[in-house]
């Protein structure tokens, strides 16, 4: 297998540098881009296996860049901020990240979080043939989880349903809502955030090591296998 190719978009070469020998010590090959332009053309071409896009760049702000790169690419990408105020909108989604690191940064804190990343993501992308772990049966109304049936009421199914759909993707309580209550019934934020409670506390009970649903603060939840 080759490494994990990790495509370091920053303008400050010395940091850049400074991660591609980090990142390279780790086992990963590396490129380099200094300017936000050069992204979109250089991943169509040649796509890597992760991103760490820097947000104030030339040519081309990281934030358009990486909603630009959501709208064709599931590539993760892991934003490099020094504007902590924009972190929720970063990983909302509007603009699809997947991680954040904070400038300043230890670059040994970089390479946790893109081994972090590319663990989480690899299950789904690398061995599609593996066994879901939770698989959510709509016709039978039934829920297992490795392989053992778990007990859930017809809100916390459709809700399991919605996050196994689209592992990853970050749900607001409203777009919760419209998949959980198929009569338009009017429910608010908090029946929202109960049921997702007590569907984390279920599938805890299964899963103990893994924290399946994960609150995004300001933004909603999503599941992470
Ligand atoms: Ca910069």
């Amino acid at each position: 297998m080759t490494a994990p190719l990790i495509l370091i978009v920053e303008d400050e070469a010395k940091l850049a540098r400074v991660l591609e020998e980090y990142l390279q010590q780790s086992g990963f090959r590396t490129e380099h881009l200094a300017r936000g332009d050069l992204v979109i053309p250089h991943v169509r071409k040649e796509p890597p296996d992760l991103i760490l896009l820097d947000l104030m760049l030339p040519g081309r702000d990281g934030m358009e860049v990486c909603r630009e790169l959501r709208q064709f690419s599931s590539i993760p990408i892991i934003m490099v901020t020094a504007r902590i105020d924009e972190i929720d909108r970063l990983l909302g989604l509007e603009i699809g990240a997947d991680d954040y690191v904070c400038k300043p940064y230890s670059p040994r804190e970089v390479v946790a979080r893109v081994k972090a990343v590319l663990r989480r993501l690899d299950p789904r992308l690398s061995d599609q043939s593996q066994q879901p772990i939770i698989k959510v049966d709509m016709v039978s109304f039934e829920a297992h989880i490795g392989g053992r049936k778990i007990d859930l009421t017809p809100v916390e199914l459709r809700l399991l349903n919605t996050f196994v759909e689209y592992p990853g993707q970050v749900f607001s309580r409203g777009q919760l809502m419209d998949k959980l209550y198929l009569d338009n019934r009017v429910v608010t934020d908090r029946t929202v955030d109960s049921h997702v409670k007590n569907l984390r506390r279920k599938l805890i009970e299964h899963l103990p090591e893994q924290e399946l649903i994960r609150s995004v603060y300001g933004v909603g939840y999503k599941l992470e296998l």
